[in-house]
């Protein structure tokens, strides 16, 4: 029977997260590679859920989600971006970003239909499109800033252009989007039927005093827009794969029916521990200094290592080139990396459905003091 399965997916392997972790596990290597804390999250946290499970909360939640969750991150939004979104209609609890991110694309996409994505991007956007039978547009971002370039973005549209796909704060590159950005992009998607796929994961992570741009900020852009985010990024419990998306009525409708036979429902217990938790204190204004600490002490670190260091506005990743260092290609130079110095980071290849190579990898900085510090020491010995 296996030769007559014809793969939806033909160019599709193990992600480079899961593969680079198992080499760092393998090798014992500092693992900066896939993107996730190694320090605990908040205990507070942990007793929360616990104590939901114990108040038995145990059994399927309502299909859109805990109400007492989407009333907490209705109020967030609202705090943080202006925008008030109905957690009755408007607001889901999702199994992480990822399936989000494929929900809001099986909800929108029919056969045929373009999605433009920005490389570099994150690696499950183009197989959630094909999933969803749509034609994936690539357009790059600026090469070296990684910064939109709303020129080429504008040259890709056509009549057939069904979502753009947008993530600020960036991974891979750090970069953040501005003010000036979004009003750019809101300008050029306002004569079009274009919908939005808002990426914001990284939300709350954002350096050196400047803020986050949620298109939730934008009317012209909220309107047509389902805004991701992920609790595991802002809480530390990436293996807990809760999300959220939020979106305008009519879109969450269509979001729902995808959702509801994809998933159904979001882990219960999670959920209310997670709204117990945020009902007390706005855990999340402290991140950026939390991890404004972490990316400092990791630059000043790398400044005395032979890599260039590039920026990082936002997010938990840092790049670097390795042109100084290695005349490998990014994906060799990660395995040699791995191997023979003992620290694991990202090829930005990875990153890129023809797997362009432009001397860059990644790395992620969401690491106790401790850990950066040693990954340190091995680079710094190159
Ligand atoms: N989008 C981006 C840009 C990410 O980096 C990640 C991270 N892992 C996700 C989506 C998926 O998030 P989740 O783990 O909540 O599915
Ligand atoms: N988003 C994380 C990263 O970019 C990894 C998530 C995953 O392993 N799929 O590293």
């Amino acid at each position: 029977m296996s030769e007559l399965l014809k793969s939806r997916l033909p160019n599709v392997g193990t992600t480079i997260f899961t593969v680079m972790s198992a080499l760092a596990n393998e090798h014992q290597a500092v693992n900066l590679g896939q993107g996730f804390p190694d320090f605990p999250c908040d205990t507070a946290l942990l007793n929360a859920v616990s104590d939901a499970m114990h108040a038995g909360h145990n059994q399927y939640p309502p299909m859109g989600g805990v109400a007492a969750l989407r009333d907490a991150v209705a109020r967030k939004v609202q705090a943080l971006y202006g925008r008030r979104y109905d957690p009755v209609s408007e607001i889901t609890i999702t199994a992480g970003a990822t399936q989000a991110i494929l929900s809001a694309l099986l909800a929108l996409v029919h056969p045929g239909d373009e999605v433009i994505v920005l490389e570099p991007c994150y690696d499950s956007y183009v197989p959630g499109i094909e999933l969803a039978s749509g034609k994936v547009v690539r357009v790059p971002l600026t090469p070296g800033s990684f910064r939109p370039d709303f020129s080429r973005i504008a040259a890709a549209l056509s009549h057939r252009t069904r979502a753009l796909m947008i993530n600020s704060p960036h991974n891979p590159s750090g970069t953040v989007w501005s003010d000036a950005d979004m009003l750019a992009l809101q300008a050029l998607l306002a004569p079009t039927n274009v919908y939005l796929i808002s990426d914001e994961v990284y939300e709350h992570m954002v350096f050196d005093g400047h803020r986050h741009c949620s298109a939730a900020n934008y009317p012209g852009l909220a309107e047509r827009a389902f805004i991701v985010s992920s609790f595991g990024k802002t809480y530390h419990v990436t293996g807990w794969k809760v999300g959220y998306v939020v979106a305008p009525t009519a879109l969450t409708k269509e979001f729902r029916k995808v959702h509801q036979f994809n998933v159904f429902t979001v882990n219960t217990p999670m959920q209310y521990g997670l709204a117990a938790y945020m009902e007390h204190a706005d855990h999340y204004l402290g991140l950026p200094t939390f991890y404004q600490r972490k990316r400092d002490l990791f630059r000043a670190g790398l400044a005395q290592t032979k890599f260039t260091l590039l920026p990082s506005e936002g997010s938990f990743f840092q790049c670097v080139q390795i042109g100084n260092v290695s005349a490998l290609s990014e994906a060799d130079f990660c395995r040699w990396l791995t191997i023979e110095i003992g620290v694991t980071a990202i090829p930005l290849s990875a990153f890129y459905v023809d797997g362009f190579d432009q001397g860059i990898v990644r790395f992620c900085f969401a690491k106790e003091e401790g850990t950066l510090n040693r990954a340190l020491q091995r680079l710094q010995q190159i």
